[in-house]
């Protein structure tokens, strides 16, 4: 479940949105001034905000601007009536991730939310330390921790020459761990043991 913050002042267009993401299995909150938005987008930090830039007291572009001045670097889909493409490099520039015209598809529109919502997920999550833990890779897949330590640098795409050299070993060592780290984890090329240690597998 991810947290939309939705700021539009329609409150169809913003009551609509809503639903749709709900269905999508989000949670949503709407915020129909920009006083309000900023006020919320700063305290809630959302996993995506959807940004009208006709709002009743200062305008989407004054919301986007205060919020990347004051720290806030959630993802920002600016959804706007304006479709020039003076109103779409201003919304860039000041650090928006997308923009979309109205009228727009809804069902587009929820597959552009869906990859922002994904790259965002993708980009917070270090390598390094995927989302399986040392504990879960000894469980599921019985790797020693030595292991560990070569199928984590698998993930980041060493060869066996680096890992040798970064673990202190010898070639011919890290060739059998990392072959064993592939038999252990039903990785068939080593390009998969990043996405099985990310859960993406
Ligand atoms: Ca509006």
């Amino acid at each position: 479940m991810k947290r939309i913050l939705i700021v539009e002042d329609s409150i169809d267009l913003a009551g609509g949105l809503r639903r749709n993401l709900e269905v999508e299995g989000h949670r949503a909150t709407i915020s129909g001034t920009a006083a309000d938005a900023i006020e919320t987008a700063l305290r809630d930090a959302p996993d995506l905000i959807v940004l009208d830039l006709g709002l009743p007291d200062r305008d989407g572009y004054f919301v986007l601007e205060q919020l990347r001045a004051r720290g806030c670097h959630s993802p920002v889909l600016i959804l706007s009536a304006r479709g020039l493409e003076a109103d779409k490099v201003k919304g860039f520039r000041l650090g928006a991730d997308d923009y979309v015209t109205k009228p727009f598809g809804v069902v587009e529109l929820m597959a552009r939310i869906g990859a922002h919502l994904r790259r965002a997920a993708s980009e917070s999550e270090p390598l390094t330390n995927g989302v399986l833990g040392d504990d879960a890779l000894r469980q599921r897949y019985a790797l020693t921790d030595r292991q560990i330590e070569v199928a984590r640098l698998l993930a980041q795409g060493l060869s066996n020459a680096e890992i040798a050299d970064t673990l202190g070993l010898s070639t011919f060592t890290a060739r059998n761990h990392t072959e064993a780290v592939l038999l252990k984890l039903g990785a068939s090329t080593r390009a998969r043991v990043g996405a099985i240690l990310r859960g993406q597998a």
